[in-house]
This record gives structure tokens, sequence and C-alpha cells, in this order.
């Protein structure tokens, strides 16, 4: 692309598409809706098949090139970016995990653009690391699963046909019992012993330690909850997905929201330790998860946009309630109860959302330039400087996401959690100095500025949130 850093490489986007695409964010971010037309264009240009192997209809290249092309979308328009990113990292799931057939029927409807392709892991009350998911999935007689739950924060509802569901399908193992609290000794002033005292939790005579309260004690082993209710059919989305969130105790005691995945997660399971927090584990999704490959035209499925974004918002980002939706057990992606393991296989997805931060980071850098030269500031140090200054980290960013792209990458979980995190960052601080640097014209809402600052802080909060890349890359060294 005509980066900074990555001047004379062939677009993969036509001019003619990239002109769309930019005209697009204008006007269909300020409204908050996706725009169809633009995303018709997108699926017939063949890019979505980048990754896909020939012989099931795509370009066959790899990794680098799929973030080569959500980088120029991004550097365009960062909702489409997502919904991009998203449907390539869902075809990479079918790539790596499908049956031969799913990927004979999947992979050339999504290399071809006829099928485009989300991912419905989030929910309300799932926390970052979709440990605590109250979407639950049922194998009944005959090998049909019945989907019942809600999902927020879908990039593509609605205009997505095919999602990669993420569903408890048998309830988690029971976490450990939270640490029994030290209480300080109590001052020893109780005259005579009272037998009854250890119960109701006072002083111990002897030691001075309280009692743990009877309660207490046999809350950390009280049996599962019951399952709480089905979504009901008709609710809206949103008061579906509050519901969602306080019926998260669905899949058991102790099944504490941890890390992040969301978007096509990376990094897997690994164990926390030396944290002083007892030795917590960090992990993407839990033990008796299961994926699904659901149409958008299955019977009980509903999607909603719904959410009122700050930023990507013409990304679709939205709602999606399953009420009964049944799925053939052909559709399941992966073995059953083992969604953590594909999770915790993922490659690249860190570094194609770098990719996202990269472009913004570059539109934003545009805008600066090109503001500067307008009001014929180039003339001046101290706005070269500054430019200069965003042109190297703008490339620093680019040459992160060029690296981690590169499917010889040594280590793929910590590279391309590196390459989120760097890259996202730098796109927030680039974005803001940008905005200083366009004086009043970048303090306005409806400056294209503002739109990218947004679009930016959502990159850090898609799975795996930042946090959460923090605490991978320092669980490594643990
Ligand atoms: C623009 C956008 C698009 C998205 N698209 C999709 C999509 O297509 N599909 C999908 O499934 N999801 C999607 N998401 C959702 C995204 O994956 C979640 O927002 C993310 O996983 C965080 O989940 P949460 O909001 O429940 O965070 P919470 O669990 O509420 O966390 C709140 C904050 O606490 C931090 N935190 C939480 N747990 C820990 C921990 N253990 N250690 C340290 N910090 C922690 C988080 O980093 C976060 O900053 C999207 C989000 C955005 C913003």
């Amino acid at each position: 692309m005509s980066g900074v850093a990555g001047g004379g490489v062939t677009p993969l986007l036509t001019a003619a598409l990239r002109d769309q695409l930019s005209r697009s964010a204008r006007t269909h971010d300020a409204v908050g809706e996706p725009d169809r037309g633009v995303l018709a264009a997108l699926r017939s240009s063949g890019v979505l098949g980048t990754a896909v192997p020939r012989r099931y209809g795509g370009a066959g290249r790899d990794m680098a090139e799929v973030n080569r092309m959500v980088e120029e979308i991004a550097a365009v328009n960062p909702s489409v970016a997502i919904i991009a990113f998203q449907h390539c990292a869902v075809t990479a799931r079918i790539m790596e995990h499908g049956t031969d057939s799913q990927r004979r029927y999947w992979l050339p409807r999504l290399a071809d653009g006829s099928v485009l392709a989300a991912s419905a892991w989030s929910e309300s009350g799932a926390g970052a690391a979709k440990q605590n998911l109250a979407t639950r999935g049922r194998l009944l007689d005959g090998g049909q699963w019945l989907l019942d739950g809600a999902k927020t924060f879908t990039t593509g509802a609605g205009v997505a046909d095919v999602y990669l569901v993420l569903a408890q399908t048998t309830p988690p193992p029971p976490s450990p019992p939270p640490p029994v609290p030290v209480v300080p000794p109590a001052p020893v002033s109780t005259p005579a012993p009272d037998p009854g005292a250890a119960a109701a939790g006072a002083a111990d005579p002897d030691t001075g330690a309280r009692a743990i309260p009877a309660a207490s004690a046999t809350d950390a082993g009280a049996p599962a909850p019951a399952p709480g209710p089905a979504v009901p059919v008709g609710v809206s989305l949103l008061a579906a997905a509050a519901s969602a969130s306080g019926s998260a105790s669905l899949s058991g005691p102790g099944s504490d929201a941890d890390s992040g995945a969301g978007a096509g997660a990376v990094a897997g399971a690994r164990t926390r330790t030396g944290d002083g927090s007892g030795g917590g584990r960090i992990r993407y999704g839990a033990d008796g998860q299961t994926f699904f490959l659901v149409e958008a035209t299955r019977p009980g499925l509903r999607a909603e946009l719904g959410l009122d974004l700050t930023g990507m918002r013409a990304s679709a980002t939205g709602l999606l309630s399953l009420n009964g939706v049944p799925v053939p057990d052909t559709h399941r992606l992966g073995p059953t109860g083992q969604a953590a393991r594909i999770i915790a296989g993922v490659r690249g997805s860190g570094a194609t959302l770098a990719a996202v931060a990269a472009g913004i980071a570059q539109a934003a850098f545009t805008l600066a330039l090109d503001h500067a030269r307008r009001q014929r500031l180039l003339d001046r140090p101290q706005v070269t400087h500054r430019l200069a200054d965003l042109a190297t980290r703008l490339a620093s960013v680019q040459a992160i996401v060029a690296h981690t792209g590169a499917r010889t990458s040594a280590d793929p979980h910590l590279t391309t959690l590196h390459s989120k995190l760097h890259a996202s960052t730098a796109a927030e601080e680039i974005c803001l100095d940008v905005a200083r640097m366009l004086g009043s014209a970048g303090y306005r809402d409806d400056a294209p500025i503002s739109r990218l600052i947004a679009d930016a802080r959502g990159i850090a909060l898609m799975g795996p949130t930042n946090d959460l890349c923090r605490d991978l890359v320092a669980a490594s060294w643990t």
C-alpha cells in the first residue's frame, strides 16, 4: 500500500473499491448503519478469499497478505475492515478445524464472498475470557443440537450469512473454592471460652483466629445453580442480552470471567503463577464449550443492530438471539466441548487486528500531512518534526504488522499479541496527536479524526483485550 513505510507495494484493493469504501466511511459511520452496497462490492471483489487455498477457489496466499488486505481496507474504512477481519478469522478456523466436507462446502463460498462469516462469542455476562457463557447447546436424539442464548457485540450482525457461535455444551468443571480469608487475631478480651462461639464466627479462644462461619464454608462447595431461563422469544435483543448477563451462573459455580478472546482470539490456555494471586489460570473459553457454524436463516436466530457504538459505527456490531435454533451435528466445528483448544491454537488474529490499527494510523497520518500542506505549515520545523515523529511511529506499526503476519514467526502466539498491543496503542496515540495537530478542524464530532479516535479505541477492546494481551505475554515468563 502507499503507506509511509509500505510505499511501492502493489495494492490489493482496486482504486474503485477503495474510493467506494472511503465514501461509505463518511456516510454510513455517521448514521451508524452498515453499507450493504459497499459490502456487496467487497464480497464480489475476490479479496475475501485471499488466504483460502487455490483448490477451494481462493488466492492461496498467506496471513501476511490477509493483513495487508485488512490494513488497506482499514486505511479508508475501519468498520468494514473489522467485518473483513471476522470473515477471515472464521475462514481460518474452518481451514484449520473443519472436516473435509465442511471445507468443501464452506471455503469456496467464503472465498468468492457469496457467504459472509461472523464470530458470535461475546455475551454480556461472559467476561472478556468467554468463560461464563449463558448460551447453551443441547444434543437431541438424532444428532441435532438446539442452541439457546444471546450474543452481544457480534460484528456483522444482520449482514453475515453464517455465524461461528460459541456455546456451552456441557457444564465446565467447578473452579477451586476461593481462598480462605485470613482474619487478623482479635483482641484477647473474651473472659471465658464459649463452646458455641466458633460456629458463630467468634475468635478461637486458644489461637485468637476466627472460625469461618458455617454458611461461608458451605457456599464454597455449593451445588451448581439450576440453569437459568432461555431467552424468551420476541424479547428485544438488548433486553435478552441483559438477561443473559444476569443468568451467567448457568455454567456452574465459580466459572469466573477472566481473560479475553472475542474476535478470533489468540494465545491459549496458559497457567499464571507467581503473581501473588494464588496462581489463577488465564485462559480463553472454558471446558465444555463447542463451536457451531450457524446460518443466518436458521429458525430461532435473530440479529439486531441495537448497539449505538462509539466507533466502528458501520460495522454492524450488534446482537444475536438464539431461541431453540436447530443445528445439525455436521455444523459443529471441531470436537464437542473442545472449543477452548481451538481458541488456544489460533494463529494470526492478533496481527490482523493490529493491521486494522495500522490502517487507522495511516489514515490519521494522512489527515495531518494534508492539513499541514493545506495550511502551508510544511516550512515550520515544529510541524515537520511532529510529522516526522508520527511517520516514525506509523512505520513501526506497519513493520510489526508485516513481521507478525509472516507465517515463519518463531512464536506465533506471543508475536501476534505484541503486535496487537503495540499497533493498537500506537494507533490511539497517533490519532490523538493528529487531532492536536489539526487544531480546531480536529475538534468537531464530525471531523474524520474524531471517528478514527473512536475506531482506534475499539481495537484495544476487541479480543483479546489489551489488558489480557499484557497478562498473556507476562504469563509466558512464569
Ligand atoms: C468494535 C468491537 C467489535 C467486536 N466484535 C466482536 C465480534 O465480532 N464477536 C465477538 O464475539 N465479540 C466482539 N467484540 C467483543 C469483544 O470481544 C469484547 O468486548 C471483549 O472480549 C471484552 O469483553 P467484555 O466487554 O465482556 O470485557 P469485561 O470482561 O467486562 O472486561 C472489562 C475490562 O476489564 C479487563 N479485564 C477483564 N478481565 C480481565 C483479566 N482477567 N485481567 C485483566 N484485565 C481484565 C478487560 O481487558 C476490559 O478492559 C467486539 C468488541 C468491540 C469493541
